[in-house]
């Protein structure tokens, strides 16, 4: 059985590496990262890219990051969308001024099979980002009929998350702010009482 040398195990994220919550869930791990008053160093945003499964070279410059936060700012629109169909209506603007035609690519064999939007493999990043975001986002969407993603909705968190879970639609980015806005609001419909007063 001589071949079997040339069988190469994929690896056990081949392909859910590429799959459409993977991509979605990347999508607003790098919105958090390039939101902000300044912009990431570019290995921060490298870093993100790495942790979503990006093969190097991850070179990015200062200017692929200015040009990823102009993609990230057009990008948020769609979490900030109060419902399913005005981020429809987002996406089908940023799909129509932003993206190519659906393709498909391997990136030489080094990937699954997988559709793309951007115009070519080797593009700038903030097309890829841009496309390969709507891509996922949208298919999202139609998967599940709801906005795909939201913006936490503590006053105090700007963070983005995908929402793709069943039960109820979640609110908040993390336990940790889900927890600070529940106690938050139990402390305004119990106002502390001193404790010298009676009850
Ligand atoms: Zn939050």
């Amino acid at each position: 059985m001589r071949y079997i040398g040339l069988v190469r195990a994929p690896p056990d994220d081949w392909s859910t590496r590429h799959s459409v919550p993977a991509t979605a869930r990347r999508t607003a791990a790098l919105l958090n990262v390039l939101d902000g008053d300044l912009p990431p160093a570019p290995e921060r945003v490298a870093e993100v890219l790495r942790a979503h499964g990006e093969q190097e070279p991850l070179a990015l410059t200062p200017e692929d990051v200015d040009r990823m936060r102009a993609a990230g700012a057009a990008l948020r629109e769609v979490f900030a969308a109060e419902d399913v169909d005005r981020a429809a209506d987002v996406l089908n603007r940023l799909l129509g001024e932003h993206t190519g035609p659906l393709r498909l690519t391997a990136h030489a064999g080094r990937t699954p099979w997988h559709p793309h939007l951007d115009r070519a493999d080797d593009g700038p990043w903030d097309e890829w980002f841009l496309a390969s975001s709507c891509m996922a986002l949208a298919v999202v969407l139609w998967d599940r009929q709801r906005p795909p993603g939201r913006v936490c909705a503590s006053p105090t968190c700007s963070q983005v998350f995908v929402a793709l879970g069943s039960g109820p639609e979640r609110r908040y980015c993390s336990r940790r702010c889900a927890t600070r806005e529940r106690v938050a609001a139990h402390r305004r419909s119990h106002p502390a009482r001193d404790p010298g007063t009676p009850r």
